[in-house]
Order: structure tokens, then C-alpha cells, then sequence
């Protein structure tokens, strides 16, 4: 059986990468846009990104009545406590572009990193937590979570990707040092934070949709 799986983002770039690994024949995925004309102000104003996932979550299957899926992520340096964590879409300003929200960070870290730090990068993280909900079902919310380990360049790199990719050198490519917007959308989506969140939400999926299943099989029988 197909189902229609909505998700809960109006981000192209997230939008983009989370069709590319949600590719099924058992779903049909669309996005927010595809599914109201009224698109929801969802205020972020969880302390985690889990939190932000689940009530992006939780009011999108409500307003659409679909399976949804919903992505809260972002970059933690450790200089700066965390930050930009669960305000990186919103680092500069309340709507700030990817290009304000990189110049910010590049100020940030001008401000807080020492002389002996001067020439060594600021470690840093990128976050996505994943959370699906059937709005049919009591189980859920299903939360999963990803991790990619990296450092911020001091100047922005490559031009593949969104928000602070070009400024992110992802940890353990042999010899190159790309950031993450030096790699190809195929190459992000096999090591980025959300592909290694979306490993672990692909075995919930698939539990949740045969659950549906056989709930439809069990009233058309
Ligand atoms: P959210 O919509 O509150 O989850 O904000 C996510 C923000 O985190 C985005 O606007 C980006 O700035 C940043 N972000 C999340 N994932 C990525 C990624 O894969 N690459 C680059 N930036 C990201």
C-alpha cells in the first residue's frame, strides 16, 4: 500500500535531502507547500531540537491529517556554548539568510577565539533530530537522532548544499578537508547528520507504515 507522508518543512534544502532518502514506492512524499496554500507559523521556541521536531511534528499531522515527518537541526561550536544549536536558522536575525546567518558566525568566533587558537579550527558539530508522527495511531511521536563532527573554516568554501555547509569542514575525508559544501549532494547524504538520523528513522518507517497497513487491511475486512 502507498502512503502520503508530508514533510514538515518549508527549508528547500532540507526538503531536498530528506525526498532524496525518503524515496519509496511505498510512500508518496510531499511537501508542506504541496499540501495547504495556508503554510502554519510554527514558533521554535523549544530548548532542543528535540522539542522543536516533535511540535513541528505534532501541529503538522493535525492541521494535514498525513503521516509527518519533521526536521529540527543545526550546528553547536563548542567555543561558543552550543551556539548557534537551536537558533541557527535564526543566528543573525529572525529572518536571516544563510550568507547573514555565516557572517555572523564568522564574527562570533572572531570575538571568543584566543591567540593559541588562532590557525586551528573551532571544532563543531551539525545536529538533526527527526520526528514522525501518525496521526492515527497513539503510538509516537518517533524521535531519532544524528551526529556529523567537524570545524568551522574561517572563510566560506564550495557552493553544493545550504545554511552553514560552506563553512563547516567535515572530519574524516582523508587528505582533502572539503567542507561540507565541497561535496556533492550524493556525498552529503551518505555522511551528513541527517542522513545518519534518517538510517535509524528508516527501521521506525518501516514498522509504522506496516502498522498502518494492517489497521486498513483489519476495517477492509
Ligand atoms: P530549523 O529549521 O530550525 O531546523 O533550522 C535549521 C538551520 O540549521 C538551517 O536554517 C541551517 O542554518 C542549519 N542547518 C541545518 N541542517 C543543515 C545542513 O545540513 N547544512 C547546513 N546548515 C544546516
Amino acid at each position: 500500500m502507498r502512503h502520503t507522508l508530508v514533510v514538515a518543512t518549508t527549508n528547500k534544502g532540507k526538503l531536498e535531502e530528506l525526498r532524496a532518502m525518503l524515496e519509496s514506492p511505498d510512500l508518496c512524499v510531499l511537501s508542506l507547500a504541496d499540501v495547504t496554500k495556508r503554510i502554519p507559523e510554527i514558533v521554535e521556541d523549544g530548548k532542543t531540537f528535540t522539542d522543536n521536531a516533535v511540535k513541528k511534528a505534532r501541529e503538522v499531522a493535525k492541521l494535514t491529517s498525513c503521516l509527518t515527518l519533521a526536521d529540527d537541526s543545526g550546528l553547536e561550536v563548542d567555543i561558543l556554548n552550543g551556539a548557534p544549536g537551536v537558533r541557527s536558522a535564526r543566528f543573525a536575525h529572525e529572518r536571516a539568510t544563510d550568507a547573514e546567518n555565516n557572517a555572523a558566525l564568522i564574527a562570533a568566533l572572531d570575538g571568543v577565539a584566543p591567540p593559541e587558537m588562532r590557525g586551528e579550527r573551532p571544532t563543531a558539530r551539525f545536529r538533526c533530530v527527526l520526528a514522525l508522527v501518525d496521526p492515527f495511531s497513539e503510538e509516537g511521536p518517533h524521535v531519532v537522532e544524528g551526529v556529523c563532527e567537524g570545524s568551522i573554516t574561517s572563510a566560506p568554501r564550495g557552493s553544493f548544499g545550504f545554511g552553514y555547509d560552506p563553512m563547516f569542514v567535515v572530519d574524516g575525508i582523508a587528505g582533502r578537508e572539503p567542507t561540507m559544501a565541497e561535496l556533492t549532494d550524493a556525498e552529503k547524504n551518505l555522511i551528513s547528520h541527517r542522513a545518519k538520523a534518517w538510517q535509524k528513522l528508516k527501521l521506525v518507517l518501516e514498522k509504522v507504515l506496516a502498522a498502518r497497513n494492517e489497521r486498513i487491511a483489519k476495517v477492509l475486512s
